[in-house]
């Protein structure tokens, strides 16, 4: 019914409707075929300990190499993986390749570090979530505490006592979970106390300014003593300079992650930080 619009408009907006549907189908073709193609890959970023300096763990994040678009970022294609669904699958496999690494770093001579896997509101409600976990930890032979989970607000919208049963199931395994962007979503802070939570972390959006604006500053320092008042670790994303560092250190934040210390890289890259920081101390 654009037609009944008239005249230009009409052109216009049909080609700039087209040009969008079809690049989205192509990207959602290219998705499907993305996983038996093995177009996705893991970048790791350290996760470090603001006393001692030191990579404690890492997050992994994944990535597209898309074969005439090269490496796309997962904001553009995330979306359109819970939309089809396809995350169910593709989570499954960030999952079981993370710790697969983490337990090929260990039995390397790597230390002992956390691997941090991100899950979707869409993924986190799936009913068999600790089969699959479970599943994935079974098969690489890691142990439940090197990994972590990472989920966001938006699991609390829906349905508490689910949440709360699914939280305390991968609890009692033995697997960290943590709550990312904290601050950006929905957030009920009478439900923290009741979900078995260890890390918060500080969305990078308080930490950009945060040298500079007063109102972000106060946010990371509540965010700060809210979770150690409730026995958390509270980590900070996106640290980029050396005056955020400062700031959180002498605010008491526990851990940092951000392009100031590094990027996320390939796997290789990673080994090579950690190897380096060994030979160093
Ligand atoms: P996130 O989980 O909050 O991950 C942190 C994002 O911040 C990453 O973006 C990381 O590259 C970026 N970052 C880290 N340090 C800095 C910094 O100092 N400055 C700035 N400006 N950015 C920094 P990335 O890799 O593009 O991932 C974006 C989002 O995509 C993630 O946000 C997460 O929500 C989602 N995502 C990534 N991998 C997965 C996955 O395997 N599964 C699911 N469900 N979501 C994922
Ligand atoms: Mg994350
Ligand atoms: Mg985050
Ligand atoms: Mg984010």
């Amino acid at each position: 019914h654009a037609k009944a619009q008239g005249g230009n408009c009409y052109h216009f907006y049909s080609a700039e409707m087209n040009s969008g549907v079809s690049q989205r189908l192509s990207l959602e073709t290219g998705l499907r075929y993305a996983l038996e193609r093995n177009e996705f890959l893991l970048h790791y970023q350290p996760q470090v300990d603001l006393r001692s300096g030191k990579i404690i763990g890492m997050e992994a994040l994944l990535r597209w190499q898309h074969p005439e678009r090269g490496l796309i970022s997962p904001v553009e294609f995330i979306p359109l993986l819970e939309e089809t669904g396809l995350i169910i699958p593709v989570g499954e496999w960030v999952l079981r390749t993370a710790c697969a690494q983490n337990n090929a770093w260990l039995a390397a001579g790597l230390p002992r570090m956390r691997m941090a896997v991100n899950l979707s509101a869409h993924q986190f409600r799936q009913s068999n979530l600790t089969d699959v976990v479970c599943l994935a930890l079974e098969d690489s032979g890691l142990e439940p505490e090197l990994l972590e989970l990472e989920v966001t607000e938006s699991i609390m919208i829906h349905d508490l006592q689910t949440t709360l049963v699914t939280l305390n199931q991968l609890h009692v395994i033995g697997i960290q979970i943590s709550i990312d962007d904290f601050g950006t979503g929905y957030s009920s802070l009478s439900y923290l106390k009741r979900l078995p939570i260890s890390k918060i972390k500080i969305d990078q959006s308080f930490v950009r300014d945060i040298c500079d604006d007063p109102d972000d500053a106060a946010i990371a320092d509540a965010v700060i003593s809210l979770g150690h008042s409730l026995k958390m670790q509270v980590i900070a994303e996106g640290v980029e300079t050396v005056e955020q560092l400062d700031y959180l250190r002498a605010h008491g934040c526990d851990e940092f992650q951000g392009y100031y210390f590094s990027r996320p890289v390939p796997a290789e890259a990673f080994a090579a930080l950690v190897h380096e920081q060994t030979a160093i101390s």
